[in-house]
């Protein structure tokens, strides 16, 4: 059978397939109508929504890398085996030590993996289209960048020879810096580094590169990065490709069964659901009920903010949901989440009536109203530097009440946002706050 004709027939119908010539070992059965074909084992159903939403996510990593999209893409899906382990998946990676969830045998537009949606191989493939010997830094950040949940911004200034050679756990701050690049020079030009990068370059000649692609030397962009405070923000394909969001209301329970369906992904022996939800305004613990597994991840931060595993027990989630975006992944049967006012809102809420707001223009010294419990909503109309004189524990909260403590050393507060001044001590009197 001619592969051409084999394509075809797949786009068609499943097929029971033995991969000959170069092809991996084993039955396969595949489903989908590209770009992506999705293998599994005849055994394993796969959710017929899955392959449509890998090829999803490839066109809209080619579109968002500027690169055209692969024709046509073997994704082939290699459960953990509880017995076996991740035996199977090492075998068809060429670097079984670095293959821990999957691996991307991207000259071959294949990928092994142990999840069905893995969008940090798919990186890899799209991202390295024409290339053979790529270099780790740009191959393993973009992928990163685009496929691995959570980026981290690096708390302290890393050494850009660390980069060099990018071993695992040395990914995330590859990723870091990539996605940087991509924000400040686009991706075109991260494209064309990448392009003109290889393995087989001596460090001297790739950091020759990065000077003549970027107009600065690496360790500046580093160094960049850190003091600008980067923040990843999304990592990208976690909240993409969906349709508009659910929206989630403060004490309505938010139902869902994990199934095998156009939206799902999954396989049948873990089905999943998929999809954007948004919380309403306000901050949120969440509780998770039911057998289910549920899984929250920001839109704005990429932070993977509740889980709860395999039906033990209800559960309710550590540290506050904020609104905003999120994607949440259900798998394994019926979950219920509810979304409840943080308490640690609450102290963010003024116990003195409204009046307590000020908005000064000039020096101003102003007398706190009482004993603690206090909160004073503040909100200034230039940036100010404020210090609270009194020994007892005041904290300045922002406008998502989160707080430090603030006492004779003065801070900066930014004009127009909300701030709150908390004393929670109830044994501890008000004082004075001034404001320079
Ligand atoms: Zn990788």
């Amino acid at each position: 059978m001619s592969r051409q004709s084999l394509v075809s027939l797949l786009c068609w119908a499943p097929l029971l397939l033995s991969c000959g010539d170069g092809g991996p070992d084993g039955d396969w059965v595949a489903v989908g109508s590209g770009p992506v074909l999705l293998y599994s084992h005849p055994k394993v159903t796969i959710c017929p929504g899955s392959a449509e939403r890998a090829g999803r996510l490839t066109r809209e990593i080619a579109d968002a890398l500027s690169v055209d999209v692969p024709t046509r893409l073997d994704y082939f899906y290699v459960p953990y085996d509880p017995e076996l382990g991740s035996e199977e998946l090492r075998r068809h990676c060429r670097q079984p030590e670095l293959a821990i969830r999957g691996c991307a045998i991207y000259w071959e537009n294949r990928v092994f993996a142990s999840d069905v949606l893995n969008s940090h191989e798919l990186t890899h493939v799209v991202a390295n289209r024409g290339l053979r010997r790529v270099h780790p830094l740009t191959s393993e950040g973009l992928a990163v960048y685009f496929g691995s949940l959570p980026m981290v911004a690096p708390l302290e200034p890393f050494e850009p020879s660390r980069l060099l050679d990018v071993e695992p756990n040395e990914h995330n701050a590859a990723g870091v810096l990539i996605g940087s690049l991509l924000d400040r020079f686009g991706a075109a030009r991260v494209m064309e580094f990448h392009r003109n990068a290889s393995m087989d370059m001596t460090e001297a000649d790739f950091r020759k590169l990065f000077q003549r692609t970027f107009g600065e030397s690496l360790e500046v962009s580093t160094q960049r990065l850190f003091e600008a405070g980067y923040q990843p923000g999304v990592s990208f394909p976690e909240c993409h490709g969906f349709g508009p969001p659910s929206p989630i209301r403060r004490g309505v329970p938010f139902n869902r069964h994990a199934q095998c369906d156009e939206a799902g992904v999954g396989t049948a022996d873990d089905p999943k659901t998929s999809e954007l939800v948004e919380v309403e305004p306000g901050s949120f613990r969440v509780s998770v009920r039911g057998g289910g597994n549920a899984n929250l991840f920001s839109c704005d931060s990429g932070e993977f903010l509740v889980s709860r595993r395999h039906g033990k027990g209800d559960f309710s989630s550590f540290g506050r949901i904020l609104d905003g975006k999120y994607r949440l992944e259900t798998s394994r049967g019926a979950v219920s989440l509810e979304f409840e006012r943080a308490a640690l809102l609450q102290k963010c809420e003024p116990t003195e009536p409204a009046d307590t707001s000020i908005v000064p223009k000039s020096h101003v010294a102003l007398q706190l109203p009482r004993r603690g419990p206090v909160a004073v909503p503040l909100r200034f109309e230039e940036e100010r530097r404020l210090a609270v004189s009194t020994d007892s524990p005041w904290k300045l909260c922002d406008e998502k009440c989160s707080c430090e403590l603030v006492a004779l050393d003065a801070r900066s507060v930014e004009p127009g946002s909300l701030y709150w001044l908390l004393l929670e001590d109830e044994t501890s009197v008000g004082g004075w706050i001034d404001l320079q």
